[in-house]
Formats: structure tokens, sequence, C-alpha cells
């Protein structure tokens, strides 16, 4: 099929997301990955460079008659991160590859409503504003992520209330003319994984599925399309109408049974004792073979929402994160299995590949951080409107 022509701004992007996934390039490879010319990326990266976004450094490249400058992000483009957490708002300033210089963590109220968050969003927007102010840093990319945001969000939130519309409202106000992109948590997570971690499993199209306080996922696709990242709501398919009553208003949503804090139910605990007990919770406190049962049961189900979701739009990878990443191989073959059981034809005839990433919930504002660097990166360093949502 021939190769669809790109706009400059598309050009762009695939450069500057390859050296924000490689961490940095020498021309030759980066000229491979963006499929040009080493000429036409001699002209694009000469513009990169004179608008600071790209740096090159001499270094010794590793093979003979190799050319010795690496191509990477320039380190001074400042983006600021918005993280919403049950708990708390995180904000953060960072750089393109994912160092902190700033972050700071705004408690919620005990029963937060959508008035109250937002004045925590105002006292976390003042404060960043003071710190970029004071170190007279212009932000490139504010990247805000909020959980359960999407279609559900004209009826409110369903996680932490919050009125999106009065919060970009802030932004405009107190950051006019820096481009703010809002986004589903389990997006800026797949982002986090995808641009942060080394040796991610897929490099191309895949579906991504996070396991935490909700059972979300996103179908993450190559980062220059426009549906480069679609969140989707798996978490509420019914296995059982008299099933666990899920925030949703159902009865039996696989989320009621396999999210975090149905997990601390079933363990016996808080979802605040379950968190402090982090990724040991196993060791911690071994559950009874019932518990384990039950367990194996729920991750079970989980797989067969992950194997619909699968016959609904085909796809040849899936990374589960999230608290099923830190079983032992024994449990989390309950989820495999599931997925095996309800794909038609199976995981081997539909050529399923399948990896366990480990969480990323508890490092905010992180993932709003890496999405916001990959806003940066995939809007080709040409940004439009100042307030859009991904
Ligand atoms: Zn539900």
């Amino acid at each position: 099929m021939p190769e669809q022509p790109r706009s400059r701004r598309q050009t762009r992007a695939a450069i500057l997301t390859h050296l924000l996934q490689s961490g940095g390039s020498f021309r030759p490879p980066l000229a491979k990955a963006a499929r040009l010319s080493e000429a036409s990326l001699s002209r694009i990266l000469f513009d990169l460079k004179a608008e600071g976004l790209i740096e090159e450094v001499r270094r010794p490249a590793p093979y003979v008659g190799g050319p010795t400058g690496l191509v990477s992000l320039d380190r001074t483009v400042a983006l600021a991160a918005l993280e919403l957490t049950e708990r708390w708002l995180s904000v953060g300033v960072g750089d393109l590859s994912g160092e902190l210089q700033y972050s700071e963590r705004v408690p919620l109220p005990k029963k937060p409503t959508a008035e109250s968050v937002g004045w925590v969003y105002r006292e976390a927007l003042t404060l960043l504003r003071d710190w970029t102010r004071r170190r007279r840093i212009e932000l490139a990319q504010i990247g805000v992520t909020v959980p359960g945001l999407g279609r559900l969000s004209e009826f409110g939130n369903p996680i932490v209330p919050c009125d999106v519309k009065q919060i970009g409202g802030m932004f405009d106000e107190l950051f006019a003319g820096v481009p703010v992109t809002f986004t589903n948590s389990v997006v800026a997570h797949a982002t986090f994984h995808r641009y942060r971690t080394e040796n991610y499993p897929f490099g191309d199209a895949h579906l991504f599925v996070f396991v935490g306080q909700g059972v979300a996922g996103a179908w993450v696709d190559d980062p220059i399309e426009d549906d480069a990242l679609d969140p989707i709501e798996l978490g509420h398919m019914v296995f059982g109408t008299d099933g666990p009553l899920c925030r949703c208003g159902h009865h039996g949503c696989v989320e009621a049974y396999t999210s975090l804090p149905a997990l601390a139910e079933l363990l016996g605990l808080t979802e605040a004792e379950l968190l402090a007990l982090g990724n040991d919770w196993m060791i911690e406190i071994p559950p009874s073979p019932r518990v384990r049962q039950e367990l194996r049961r729920r991750l079970f189900r989980l797989g067969l929402a992950i194997g619909n979701t699968l016959n609904v739009k085909p796809c040849r990878g899936v990374a589960i994160s999230g608290w099923p990443s830190l079983l032992d191989e024994d449990d989390r073959k309950a989820v495999v299995d599931g997925i095996d059981a309800c794909l038609l034809g199976g995981r081997k005839l539909a050529q399923v590949s399948l990896a366990f990433v480990p969480p990323s919930n508890g490092n905010d504002p992180q993932a709003a951080l890496a999405f916001a660097a990959f806003c940066l990166a995939r809007s080709g360093g040409m940004p439009t409107a100042s307030t859009e949502a991904a």
C-alpha cells in the first residue's frame, strides 16, 4: 500500500516521539525510524534545534565511520503535570526525560465535592504559577490526568467528583497561552509505560489494561495517528446481576470484583491498609486457600473481560498493569485462562501475546509528566489550541 503523505507536523512528531521513546538516537537510525532521508532529517533537525526542542551532543558512535552526533530532546524544555488521585492532587514541573524539578501534593478533603476539588485545583495551580514565576520558567505544555475522565463525565465523574470545564477555565486564567491537555488516568499510565519503561514489550498497536481504583484500558497505536491513545471502559462488563454493587450503579461488574477497593475488601483490609502494605501484601498477609481460590475466580473474570474486548476489536498485544502484575505466575495464570476461554479461537489462533508490566500508581505526577511530554512530541512542537482533550 503506498504510504500516505505526512504533514510537517506529523513528520516532526515522528522524530520527537521516537526520541522520547529511545531517550536519544544517532542520525541514521533516527532517519530510518522516522522514514526520512538523511538530508530531510537534517533540515528538520536544524529547525527543531533552533526552536530549542532538541539538542545534539558529540559522542563516539558505536560503529566504525559512524556519525558522532547523538540527538536527544532538549532538557531545558519545562513541562507541568497535574495528577488527580483518590487522596490528593499531585502537581509538578519536570523535563522531557521525566526528571522532576518540583512536586507537591495538595490533599483532597475527606468527602470531596466538585466544588471543594475545584478549590484544590486552584491551590495547586497557584503553587505552580508562583514556583514557575519565581524562576522565570516558561511552560511548554501542561498534562492533566483525571481518573474516570471520559464519556461518563457529563453525568459527573464516577471516581473523584470534579468539574473539568470549570478547571479548564482556571488554566486559561492562570496559564494563558500554555497548551493544556486533559486525559483519563489510564491513558497517562499507558503513556508512562510506553515511553518510560526500558524494554516495554510492545512497539506497535496494543491494548493496555490498568487494574487500580478502577479497571480501564486504552488502545495504544502509532503516536502520530489521531487515535493514538483511546481510553475504554472495560471494567463495567457485568458477570452476574446478583454480584457486588459497582460505583456505576450496576451489580456484578468486573470492576466490582477486581479493583483495588474490591481486593481490599476480600482481604478484610481497608484500602489505606492495603496500599500501606505496598507490593508485598501477599507475603505480609498470605491469603487463606479460600481467599486465594476466590482471587483466582475474580482474575479469571478479568481475563474474560479482556478476551471480550479483544473479540470486539482484535489486537495482537495486551499489556496488563496493576496489582495482578505483582502476583506469581500461578495466580496470574487465571487471567490468561480467562482470556483463552473467552477469546474466539483461543489466544494461540488469535496470535495474542500478553505481558504483565509493574503497576505505576503511587509515583504521581510521573504519569501526567510522561503524558505532557507525549503531547508536546505528538504535536510536533507546534501546539495549536490552548485547551484540548486527548
Ligand atoms: Zn460498573
